[in-house]
């Protein structure tokens, strides 16, 4: 029997228990950092089969590492389990919400983490049937939904002696994720003045306020000398609490965003100048805190081309004609305008030649070659850091209907259906199988470090962490 059949066979007889698992995440959503349950779901799966797990990595209760096996390669699967405020929702085609404000899996990373599970379960029951040297890593990432995980993973090394690295992100098209993302830091600016009354004695106040609103002037110039596709925004989260009292204290928060890691950090200082004139001008004094921040995404292509093949391989997805139409009656909660929308942008990311039927109308059945002429995405995501400390590919797998927002109700309804589960499991199979390339083909693995060693130049990963950071 070849190994990629012991995997097929692997995640056939699992299914309906993955699909259990990540049911079980999705009725318990856990926001970033709060991950109890599932991380312990999770990582107790893993030490039934054979996985010995180190908890607290990075300074989080719910980061884990689980290893199987020894010696190298050392393949790493990633796996995220977090939840979103406010998106709670049940499992149906139409608005309910579970609990009232409550948080959801609107971003599917129920699916995210058990899927990475499968993985890293089926990888090691090929490698221990046919005897394959080598070590299976899953890495437990929480609180990827404000970018802290794997963040603070990297800077404590967790990633330092990788091969290489594989996930994945549910999606609406099967496709091998082959554009990078933006670098970023994230960080709140605290402004500091004096009290008084605003009517009857504002010259001895001095208002904190004031800062922050000239510190956000300045930034606004700034913001037309900054390369192309970086981006700056902001929200007040303190701006003081009544107009009759001068604000002794505000605070406004940042998200600064670059295509390169150097061009962040560029922009970052000239941002912090902007706090000092502000400061100067409003006679006021600041302090920084620095929450997180994250590289820029290199995909490694050497390691796409596989994860590609074994998607082609496996011919795509089978939804079922029930997961078909309960899919179908969610999309009829979008408008037709954001379905063309996202048919456009995934026919724009797709390789010439690729035809709306391939796509279809509802969820994705096909693989879908990505464009040899990647785009930049505007988001961010910190498996960017893993990608500077080993070579890393991600793919994405159909799990909610076309035109899905992210950030969704309608993708917390999906991801707790078996649209969402079907999609899980192939995800699942391709990362097993391309796992299992890396373990046993030295050339592949040989020509995915060379890739990742031209991108980098060389350059040692450095984490964009200030000392003393803590994650939060
Ligand atoms: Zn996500």
């Amino acid at each position: 029997m070849g190994a990629d059949e012991t995997i097929t066979d692997y995640l056939d007889e699992h299914y309906e228990h993955l699909a259990t698992q990540a049911r079980a995440i999705w009725e318990r959503p856990e926001t970033a950092l709060r991950e109890t349950f599932a991380s312990r779901l999770i990582a107790d799966d893993l030490a039934a089969n054979g996985f010995e797990i180190e908890w607290g990595v990075g300074g989080m209760e719910t980061a884990f590492v689980a290893s199987w096996g020894s010696g190298e390669p050392i393949v790493g699967i990633l796996g995220e389990y977090d939840a979103l405020p406010s998106l709670s929702q049940d499992a149906t085609p139409e608005r309910r919400e579970l609990v009232p404000g409550g948080p959801g899996h609107g971003c599917g990373h129920n699916l995210y983490g058990v899927a990475a599970l499968g993985a890293a379960l089926a990888l090691r029951a090929a490698m221990q049937g046919a005897g394959t040297p080598g070590t299976v890593r899953y890495y437990g990432c929480p609180a990827e939904e404000t970018l802290t995980g794997k963040t603070y993973m990297a800077r404590a090394g967790a990633f330092d002696d990788l091969s290489a690295a594989i996930t994945w992100h549910p999606g609406y098209a099967n496709t091998v994720w082959s554009g990078s993302s933006l670098a970023m830091n994230s960080f709140k600016v605290h402004f500091h003045g004096v009290a008084a009354h605003g009517a009857g004695a504002p010259h001895h106040g001095r208002s904190a306020l004031d800062g922050a609103l000239l510190m956000d002037v300045g930034v606004n110039y700034l913001r037309e000398h900054i390369e192309q596709d970086s981006r700056i925004h902001s929200v007040i989260t303190d701006g003081g609490r009544a107009p009759n009292v001068v604000p002794p204290e505000a605070t406004i928060w940042y998200f600064v965003r670059a295509p390169k890691r150097k061009q962040v950090d560029a922009i970052y200082a000239r941002v912090l100048d902007c706090a000092k004139g502000a400061a100067l001008m409003s006679g006021t004094t600041y302090d920084v805190e620095f929450l997180t921040g994250c590289y820029d995404l290199l995909p490694n292509e050497t390691i796409g081309a596989i994860m590609l093949d074994k998607m082609e391989a496996l011919g795509g997805v089978a939804f079922s004609d029930d997961e078909m139409a309960f899919a179908t009656a969610l999309q009829a909660s979008l408008d037709a305008d954001t379905i063309e929308l996202a048919r456009r942008e995934v026919l724009h990311e797709a390789a010439t030649g690729t035809t709306a039927d391939h796509i279809g109308d509802v969820l994705c059945r096909n693989v879908i070659r990505p464009s040899d002429q990647p785009r930049i995405l505007h988001g961010s995501t910190e498996v960017a850091d893993v990608s500077h400390i080993a070579p890393t590919a991600n793919l994405l797998a159909c799990c909610h209907p076309l035109g899905s927002p992210g950030h969704s109700w309608q993708i917390t309804a999906a991801s707790g259906t078996a649209v969402g589960f079907r999609g899980m499991d192939f995800a699942a199979r391709v990362m097993a199988m391309t796992g299992l390339e890396l373990m046993t083909d030295a050339r592949a693995l040989r020509a995915a470090r060379d890739e990742f060693e031209a991108a980098t130049g060389g350059l040692p990963y450095v984490s964009p962490l200030p000392e003393g950071a803590r994650p939060q």
